[in-house]
């Protein structure tokens, strides 16, 4: 059995040495280069660390090979990654680092001066480009890292938004990868004539099917540079010169190229499966897709970053009105999926509950975050007896007639936007930052972010705007900021959400 991820590069290497296993805009890599290099680095952050194992290590890089290139080399050193989303506000990512502690930071040239340029709160000598690592002398101990190395070590931690302003690092081990991507390959066929062409950003949890169905069955992944995801007929052009026959994409990417007519413009010559997770699937767009392309594979998969990826899935096996919502389907191999109602019971058939997942997929918690990782990973209410662990995902399902699992909503105010997840508080903690604000509340109206706020001085609606993209990612920003004179408490005491949603569908309705 295996017990870490390494071990699929292995055998890939041993394979197929000179098969592309990864491609971006810039150049490719061999399964037999990418772990030479992985090992030079894992060499190099040895010579700098020592034998210290299972400590973090942040990739700062635009995305690219070198990413996936620098992840390989920090496994094979017996620690795990983290990506830094480097277009992030330097607040944000200081934020980030100062929770995660990296014992180093690996850069590659052309993202160096991204480092040094901004304010970043590290020890510069913590940073190591992988370049220099190349000519590393491979280190012969590597192989006793390996064995030293236990399955439910860390492999790698994604930040996620946090309601509080903090983000938060979901904290992945080996086995949970291993487990979903023996599944994966089983459920889908996967094998070395797969093509992925990856959407996901790697520090969204999408992106780890990409990689590592890629490594584990000597596949190949081509990265899509993200314009072309702006502009769909150059989209349709590149997946068809790099014969992609895999996508794995957010909703958002599957509907935007629905409306852009390219379904019926051109063809996508070597497509054969569209799988997507990351937030609802809409029936009408995917109807789009089985219009132009009805022979493929499409396949609805749910998960929270929290159970590494992905916890149930449904393969589209029969029509869909628009007006009905595709299933989430049914736990995926070796995970149990249990929806509770308020009392803490199973829910009954056709009541609504919230969606409770146990199995080795679990994260291994928050980093450095004990208090919020007890509040969500918790004792499995319908076992008294042993330590039983579940991971509450505040999604609100239900069963259908066929016991199929239904999205519903959630239960918080987090909301997906765009692909995205994002804590509504995280924007209002932003919010709160900036000078001369006295109270602000985001809503999203299913459109769009607004930021409700009332201020203690005289301040424009633009300078807030201004203020707070120093502060949050591009993708959290409001499209709208209105300042009111002021914001009513609901019995709670709290600023009183349901009140400004119902502003805002007034304001819609006007509009
Ligand atoms: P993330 O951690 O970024 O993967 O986001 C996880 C959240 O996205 C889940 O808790 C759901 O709210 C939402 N989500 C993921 N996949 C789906 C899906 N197939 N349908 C509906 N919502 C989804």
């Amino acid at each position: 059995m295996k017990k870490s991820v390494i071990e699929y590069l292995l055998e890939s290497r041993e394979k197929y040495p000179n098969k592309i296993a990864f491609k971006d805009e810039k150049k490719e890599i061999t399964f037999a280069e990418l772990d030479r290099k992985a090992r030079c680095i894992a060499s190099g952050i040895r010579k700098k660390l020592g034998s210290q194992k299972n400590e973090p290590i942040a990739v700062y890089m635009e995305k690219g090979i070198d990413c996936i290139v620098a992840f390989m080399g920090i496994v094979y050193s017996g620690n795990f990654y983290s990506p830094i989303d480097i277009h992030s506000p330097i607040e944000r990512i200081n934020i980030v680092l100062n929770t995660l502690k990296p014992v180093l930071i690996l850069t590659n040239y052309s993202s160096e001066k991204n480092i040094h340029t901004r304010q970043l709160e590290i020890d510069f000598k913590a940073v190591m480009k992988i370049e220099d690592a190349d000519s590393e002398e491979i280190e012969y101990e590597l192989e006793k890292t390996l064995s030293d190395q236990l399955d439910v070590d860390p492999l790698y931690t994604l930040f996620t938004s946090g309601s509080t302003g903090v983000p938060k690092g979901v904290v992945i081990s080996h086995r949970a990868v291993i487990d979903y991507m023996e599944w994966l390959s089983d459920t889908f066929h996967f094998d070395n004539n797969t093509i992925f062409g990856n959407q996901a950003p790697f520090y969204f949890d999408n992106s780890i099917l990409d990689i590592y169905q890629t490594i584990k069955n000597a596949a190949t992944m081509v990265i899509i540079p993200e314009k072309y995801f702006m502009f769909h007929s150059q989209l349709v052009d590149f997946v068809n010169e790099n014969r992609i026959n895999t996508f794995f994409w957010v909703p958002s990417a599957l509907i935007a190229v629905a409306n852009s007519g390219v379904l019926k413009e051109t063809r996508f010559c070597t497509l054969q499966k569209v799988l997507f997770c990351g937030e609802v699937m809409p029936v009408k767009p995917l109807n789009e897709w089985r219009k132009y392309y009805p022979d493929l594979l499409y396949a609805n998969l749910y998960g929270p970053t929290e159970i590494t990826d992905v916890c149930s899935y449904y393969i589209v096996d029969r029509e869909f009105k628009e007006e009905e919502s595709l299933p989430i389907g049914k736990a995926c191999r070796n995970t149990e999926i249990i929806v509770l109602n308020e009392k803490n019971e199973l829910v009954q058939p056709g009541e609504a509950g919230e969606l409770c997942v146990r199995g080795i997929c679990l994260s291994l918690g928050y980093y450095g975050q004990f208090e919020k990782t007890n509040e969500v990973f918790i004792q499995n209410p319908l076992n008294t007896r042993y330590r039983d662990l579940i991971y509450r995902t505040g999604d609100i399902v239900k069963y259908n007639e066929l016991g199929e699992i239904i999205y519903l909503c959630r239960k918080d105010s987090q909301i997906k936007y765009q692909g995205h997840r994002i804590e509504l508080g995280e924007i209002d903690s932003a919010a709160y930052s900036v000078n001369g604000i006295r109270q602000a509340c985001a809503i999203y109206d299913g459109e769009k972010i607004i930021l409700y706020c009332s201020t203690s001085k005289a301040i424009l609606e633009k300078e807030i705007y201004n203020e707070l993209k120093e502060k949050i990612p591009k993708y959290m920003m409001p499209k709208v900021i209105r300042i009111l004179e002021d914001i009513p408490l609901n019995v709670n005491g709290k600023l009183d959400r349901v009140w400004l949603n119902k502003k805002s569908r007034e304001e819609k309705a006007r509009s």
